[in-house]
């Protein structure tokens, strides 16, 4: 490879020698080329008023010029039988001023080699430039350079990271610690008789540190590391995946021990044999040569293949079977303790004023992931560099969290007053029918400044986050998604098109609970709609694998759930008339009400000042 692109240069190079000295010797030509007889003739006419023979190469200078020509040249066959033949003549025309100087330069003299020789330098230079840039690009990872050849970073990019950089995920860790082991004293296992797995899949929804993961069991076991993209395989060129698999595992067998890491292996491990999506052709010979590769190394040479996903139901299932990806990592989304362990892990090169009380932030934020929580702390960061303060504080946690839910502020949009009343009323109903619901995630805050897109918003935030939704607790729900509609109908004679975000997910949950939950009596605990959502080529003819007749019965029951669910709110609502006005009274004169305000208002006691922060109701012990 190296040698071809060398060769090229020097061919190149020369082309351009060529052309410079043709360039050059046409320049030099500009001075007039006369016969040797005519030579003579100067001489003998007396028309020569200085001469020079530089080696073979005679220059005139004229008294008359021929042709308008001062100066002319010629290429003597004979430089000495030339100064034999005049140089009668030269004593004689010098004597009488004729010819004012004369000058033989001996020995070689003029030669081609006096113009290419500078010219054959540039040229060295030249291509010292150019083999330098080219150098250069090569290294830049242009496609054309390395087509077929896989995008690998060995080692560790950057910083190195190690286990303690992942808070949490303890058993994860415990089970990824038994691999970094092997890749230090791989005889310990051997000896045993003892297999360490060909391959480890990570799975998990975004951002719950899988990648992270990775390199921290690469950085521990201080080996090299091949980290490829799953995208990385995918090129236009059928071949080319396959090609770069085939490559990723030839390096790792000359580095081993070593770990292959495949970030996002879904985009080549899709299950095959799909028609939609263009059949795709290339993608099923990478994945093929995947699982050749992983077939052809034995157990012993220490190559082993970490990947990970966020999609492991669309992985093809000849991966995950055992001898290929047989473990399986499940990395989920953190509990509050882990949570606070990320908090701290990021807050360490950060500067954090007394006021922030990391188990707070943990404890209101269920549901936020590892790089939800990092991304917390980096905005709060850029809100206090904003407002020149050396320290971030609570207020700028709570703001960055708004932010990070539901957008920037938005406070000099126009408001009309109609509009503000509207939200007041329709946030207010969302709140008093959860306040009303025993089984519904308190209110954390209620407020009527526009973010993003949604003009108000009332969060309800659980302690924990559960991992099951009971029936009861999911038909509450939708009752409080439906507060916002049925408090603008009771109050106000129309109702808005703000409700519209509430009544998709309302419907969307009612149609889980019918349809693919089976908590409906009428439908029997039968999942209908299948996964999630629907995916190319798969699960495409499973989504509606039922009858019209089913279908007609689902949605009747999905109409009766959420009528049920109405005027389960309207009654509530009904019943707390007086409260939801103080509420909206409040927010209209106030415009963020906290979930102690909150509480204090339905429980009628008197509403206390207080910041109306996110983590109120939170506070850590
Ligand atoms: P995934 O690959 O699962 O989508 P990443 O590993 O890329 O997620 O995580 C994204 C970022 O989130 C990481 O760079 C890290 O800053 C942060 N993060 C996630 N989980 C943790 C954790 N357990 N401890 C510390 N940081 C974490
Ligand atoms: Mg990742
Ligand atoms: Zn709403």
């Amino acid at each position: 490879m190296k040698k071809v692109r060398f060769f090229s240069i020097l061919i190149y190079a020369l082309v351009l020698i060529l052309l410079f000295s043709w360039l050059l010797g046409m320049f030099d030509d500009t001075s007039m080329h006369i016969d040797y007889s005519e030579v003579i003739a100067q001489f003998e006419n007396e028309n020569v008023s200085s001469f020079e023979v530089k080696g073979s190469k005679l220059t005139l200078l004229l008294h008359e010029p021929i042709n308008g020509s001062w100066e002319v040249v010629h290429s003597l066959a004979d430089p000495e039988g030339f100064h034999e033949q005049i140089r009668p003549l030269l004593g004689e025309q010098t004597k009488s001023g004729i010819i004012s100087s004369y000058n033989f330069v001996a020995g070689k003299g003029w030669s081609p080699f006096d113009l290419v020789l500078p010219i054959i330098l540039a040229g060295l230079v030249l291509i010292l430039i150019w083999a330098f840039l080219a150098g250069r690009a090569a290294n830049n990872n242009h496609p054309m350079n390395n087509f077929g050849k896989a995008n690998i970073i060995s080692g560790q990019p950057g910083k190195k990271v190690s286990f303690q950089d992942v808070a949490g995920m303890e058993e994860e860790k415990k089970e990824l610690y038994e691999v970094v082991d092997f890749l230090r004293n791989p005889a310990k296992y051997t000896a045993v008789g003892a297999q360490i797995p060909h391959g480890i899949l990570l799975s998990g929804p975004p951002g719950t540190g899988k990648t992270l993961l990775a390199r921290a069991v690469a950085g521990e076991a201080g080996v090299q590391f091949l980290s490829i993209s799953g995208s990385d395989f995918m090129e236009l060129y059928v071949g080319v995946g396959a090609s770069r698999v085939r490559d990723v595992f030839a390096q790792a067998r000359k580095i081993a021990p070593t770990i292959i890491f495949i970030d996002e292996i879904d985009a080549v491990g899709r299950r095959r044999g799909s028609g939609m999506g263009g059949g795709h052709d290339e993608r099923e010979q990478t994945l093929n040569q995947l699982l050749v590769e992983m077939d052809g190394f034995s157990k012993s040479e220490g190559v082993i293949v970490l990947a990970a996903t966020n999609r492991k139901d669309i992985l093809d299932p000849a991966l995950l079977r055992p001898g290929r990806f047989d473990r399986q990592i499940y990395v989920g989304v953190p509990d509050s303790a882990e949570r606070e362990a990320i908090l701290k892990v990021h807050a360490k090169n950060k500067h954090i004023d007394d006021s922030v009380k990391l188990k707070t932030v943990a404890m209101a934020t269920a549901g936020f992931t590892g790089a939800d929580l990092s991304n917390l702390l980096n905005e709060a960061a850029i809100l206090a560099a904003r407002d020149n303060r050396p320290a971030m504080n609570m207020d700028d946690i709570n703001e960055a969290m708004m932010k990070v839910l539901a957008g920037p502020e938005k406070r000099n949009r126009v408001r009309l007053q109609k509009d503000l009343k509207l939200t007041a009323i329709h946030e207010a109903g969302h709140a008093v029918a959860m306040y009303n619901l025993p089984t519904h995630d308190p209110v954390r805050q209620i407020s009527i400044i526009p973010r993003g897109w949604a003009l108000g918003m009332t969060w309800a935030q659980p302690e924990e986050e559960s991992t099951h939704l009971t029936r009861n607790e999911m038909y509450e729900m939708i009752v409080g998604l439906l507060g916002g509609r049925v408090a603008e109908e009771l109050f106000l004679d129309d109702i808005s098109t703000g409700a519209s975000n509430d009544i998709d997910r309302a419907s969307k949950l009612a149609r889980d609970m019918v349809g693919r939950y089976g908590m409906s009596k009428a439908l029997g605990t039968i999942s209908y709609t299948g996964g999630d959502e629907l995916f190319i080529g798969r699960d495409f003819e499973r989504t509606k694998s039922y009858s019209e007749k089913i279908a007609g019965t689902m949605d009747d029951e999905v109409k009766t759930l959420i009528d049920k669910a109405y005027n389960h709110c309207a009654e509530i609502l009904n019943n707390n008339r007086q409260k939801l006005q103080q509420v909206v009274d409040f927010l209209m004169e106030h415009e963020v009400m906290s979930g102690t305000q909150f509480r204090q208002c339905m429980e009628g006691v008197e509403i206390t000042e207080d910041s109306g922060s996110l983590f109120d109701g939170f506070d850590a012990k």
